[in-house]
């Protein structure tokens, strides 16, 4: 399979349908997935960070945002559409129903991961929510939590703590849990449990979700301060490709 390599961050090619049968393929295989969906704000993290630059190339990492799937297109990469955590999240758990996995939620507000079980569990009665546990623990009962949810053997292991450090959490863990698909899911959680509103599909089509993330919670201006600086981070990049290429 192709990988577009954006600033350095190998990204699968794999359309969102693909994506779903590749990675349910993976789990029938007993081959073990650590899913990180990366936006433009996580590849920028991931330069400045070796250690997440690390996690990321030992990942498999879906395009969470168009702003992954333009400079793709930029950088000529076959990589057509994005794969958004809450959808893929979505499409596992229809798996889950189907096959009757066992599903384990990490992360969010305890109200939230409570409601988000239970949604979980009235929309897809044959998935097991074989548990849940809130993502505001103190450091120290931190290993406790890893070992309660590698006791439970769950199939599939999602963990909202926010990105990178969902992603750094998994990868901590990684040999102790020994779950066959585990993926940060960040705010999923609190739309699931209704807390959060996803942008209107109008929004979406015209690829509009992170403008009205922002208006919804203005607080997020910092963070994505970052997507202007992707933008000219992966410009250089296909620029100084051309002239290498020409040189
Ligand atoms: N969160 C958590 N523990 C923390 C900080 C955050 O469980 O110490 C949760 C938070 O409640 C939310 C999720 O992590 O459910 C992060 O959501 P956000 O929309 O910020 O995700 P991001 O955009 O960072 O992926």
């Amino acid at each position: 399979m192709q990988v577009a390599k954006i600033l350095g961050v190998p990204f699968t090619t794999r359309g969102f349908e693909e994506t779903v049968t590749h990675l349910t393929a993976r789990i029938a295989a007993g081959e073990r997935t650590h899913v990180v969906t990366a936006n433009p704000e996580v590849v920028m993290v991931a330069r400045a960070n070796p250690r997440l630059r690390a996690i990321l190339d030992q990942a498999y990492v879906v395009p969470d945002g168009i702003g992954i799937v333009y400079a793709a297109r930029w950088l000529k990469y076959p990589l057509r559409e994005r794969v958004t955590g809450i959808e893929l999240m979505t499409a596992l758990m229809e798996r889950a129903d189907a096959y009757g996995w066992r599903v384990y939620l990490l992360g969010a507000a305890s109200e939230v991961v409570r409601k988000a079980a239970a949604e979980l569990g009235r929309h897809y009665p044959h998935a097991q929510i074989v548990g849940w546990r809130d993502g505001y623990y103190r450091k120290e009962e931190e290993e406790a939590i890893a070992e309660e949810i590698a006791a439970k053997r769950p199939d599939l292991l999602f963990v909202a703590l926010g990105a990178p450090r969902q992603d750094e959490w998994i990868h901590t863990y990684w040999d102790r849990l020994q779950v066959p698909l585990a993926m940060g899911v960040g705010g999923s959680f609190d739309v699931w449990a209704g807390a959060v509103k996803r942008a209107p599909q109008i929004w979406q089509k015209m690829h509009l979700e992170w403008l009205y993330r922002l208006l919804k919670q203005p607080s997020r201006w910092r963070r994505q301060l970052a997507i202007p600086q992707f933008v000219a981070a992966v410009l250089w990049e296909k620029w100084t490709q051309r002239t290498e290429s020409q040189g």
